[in-house]
């Protein structure tokens, strides 16, 4: 299995895949030996990754000079190649299955299964991992309600930044007493580092499908809609191949698998504006229109796109639910904690060993997910802070370090889950400057629609900046936080609402850093 992920390919995979085949064929294995592209495997800091199976050899940082003699080595005499093993995969002199080295040991891979393991390219493997078994059973053995019943019980949250229960969101929908509605799978992912959507659609663009489809038949819906930004080429390309490929099976359509049910999706292109994450402007811009919020209610349930019902989740809340139906409601229930059911995929990224994605069960701890299986910070230096949530979340630190990772315990260290980048700063770390990185982000990206976000993120980043440059004053530092709370209170939308979060959340957390670049100190 050769990495095909974005962060992969951009450091030669596919040269790495042609010389693979190429060294196989000239040793006449080609009939034993099969090379997979796969979506991404997660620890993307040792990239190119090539897994050699049935041993489940990790090789990290390949190169394409190193392939003749991996072939020759593993392929040929069935010995490692040992130059590029994943270090931590030796113990005792013996080599691990990497599904044992402390990078995935305590991952629970649900929304990002089959990513590394099959040619997301080929639906076929995607069948032959029981792909499209769920839809089967929904179509031909369950009830509209049924399936909004067990996606209820199985206390899915949406993933991407909201958390609101997925099942009941479903079933407000499916009660419109309306002829059209609509699926819209959000693929907006615009947080910055965030990467969780991208690789599932990179690498396991059908299970989105397939969870469209189920949902379309809980809601009577027989249109679904991709919104994906246009930055995804490869997720792009993957999943409108994926969808060629379901319509040629008949598993999208009219009359799919012979049960009458109808159900297509139509890809739109976002242009990158981070605010279309928002699902009223996300719902404008699929319109044709410019994508900016709009008071809600309604909510997109009751009326939504072009004015009908329309359901709108993210790409990982969709990627669980085809296990869901196949596994029950009660074995995802089973995973996670009393109100936060299930896992959560973390764009690992900063100042940590590991940089990469990890799908967790929720309720492990901050410690746990940064310092075994991210590995602790480089070069020895001290933790910091983390923020979670992205540009709408908040810093925690090192007090906050064996907290549960949950909804809720998030949202009440004044941070939140936001759709899962988890950036990680070392004693080196200016909290100041990490406020003002996020805020300048948030005042780029507001859509100017309403005048407490509008001005007020510009404001406060001239105050910042006036601190950060060493001429603020006790005042700057007050008009800080009471222009923060008045933006959080009257901003429209949620951009607007969370856009003075981590900016609170260093004033909590590390307010002497603040004092520290004040002048006037009266
Ligand atoms: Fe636009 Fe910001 Fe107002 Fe949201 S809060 S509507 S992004 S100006």
């Amino acid at each position: 299995m050769v990495c095909g992920g974005t962060g992969c390919t951009s450091s030669d995979s596919n040269q790495i895949i042609a010389k693979l085949n190429q060294e196989i064929a000239g040793h006449g294995i080609q009939e034993q030996v099969e090379v997979v592209r796969t979506g991404c495997f997660g620890l993307c800091e040792l990239g190119p990754v090539v897994i050699v199976y049935p041993e489940g050899i990790f090789y990290s940082r390949v190169e394409v000079q190193d392939i003749p003699k991996l072939v020759e080595a593993h392929l040929l005499h069935g010995k490692p190649y040992e130059k590029k093993i994943y270090e931590k995969t030796k113990q005792d002199g013996e080599t691990l299955n990497f599904e044992e080295t402390e990078f995935y040991k305590k991952q629970v891979r649900i929304a990002l299964h089959n990513c590394g393991v099959i040619d997301p390219e080929n639906i076929d493997e995607y069948i032959g991992s029981d792909g499209y078994q769920a839809l089967g059973k929904v179509l031909k053995t369950m009830g509209r309600q049924e399936v909004i019943d067990t996606i209820k019980q199985s206390g899915l949250r949406g993933r991407g930044g909201g958390g609101f229960n997925t099942g009941l969101k479903w079933e407000f929908a499916a009660k419109q007493d309306k002829k059209q509605k609509y699926v819209i799978c959000n693929a907006d992912e615009g947080d910055p580092g965030a990467f969780m959507d991208r690789s599932i659609l990179e690498g396991n663009p059908h299970s989105v499908i397939e969870a469209m489809a189920i949902a379309g038949y809980a809601i009577g819906s027989s249109q679904g809609f991709i919104y994906v930004r246009a930055e995804y080429p490869i997720a792009v390309q993957r999943f409108v191949k994926a969808l060629a490929q379901a319509r040629e099976y008949g598993l999208l359509g009219d009359n799919i698998l012979g049960t009458g049910f109808c159900f297509n999706i139509d890809v739109r292109l976002g242009a990158g504006a981070f605010v279309c994450g928002e699902e009223t402007a996300l719902i404008h811009s699929v319109e044709g229109h410019r994508g900016m919020p709009t008071p809600k209610p309604p909510f997109p349930a009751v009326q939504g796109l072009w004015e009908q019902p329309t359901i709108i989740n993210n790409v990982e809340t969709l990627a669980n639910v085809a296990q869901i139906i196949l596994k029950g409601a009660a074995w995802y229930a089973g995973i996670g904690t009393e109100k936060s059911k299930g896992t959560k995929v973390f764009a690992l990224g900063g100042k940590v060993v590991n940089t990469g994605l990890v799908e967790v069960p929720m309720g492990i701890t901050l410690r746990e997910v940064i310092f075994e299986i991210g590995g602790g910070i480089p070069g020895g230096k001290k933790f910091k802070a983390v923020q979670t949530g992205g540009p709408s979340g908040g810093c925690l630190t090192e007090e906050h370090l064996d907290c549960s990772i949950d909804f809720d315990t998030l949202t009440s260290l004044g941070s939140m889950m936001g759709s899962g980048g988890m950036i990680i700063m070392d004693e080196d770390t200016c909290m100041v400057d990490v406020a003002r990185f996020y805020l300048d982000f948030t005042r780029d990206e507001s859509c100017g629609k309403c005048t407490p976000c509008r001005i007020g993120t510009k404001r406060l980043l001239e105050l910042l900046d006036k601190i950060t440059e060493g001429k603020g004053s006790m005042e700057d530092l007050e008009k800080l936080e009471n222009l923060s709370v008045q933006i959080k209170n009257a901003s429209l939308c949620a951009l607007g609402q969370t856009a003075p979060n981590p900016v609170l959340s260093t004033i909590k957390y590390f307010r002497e850093e603040y004092m520290a670049h004040i002048v006037d100190k009266k």
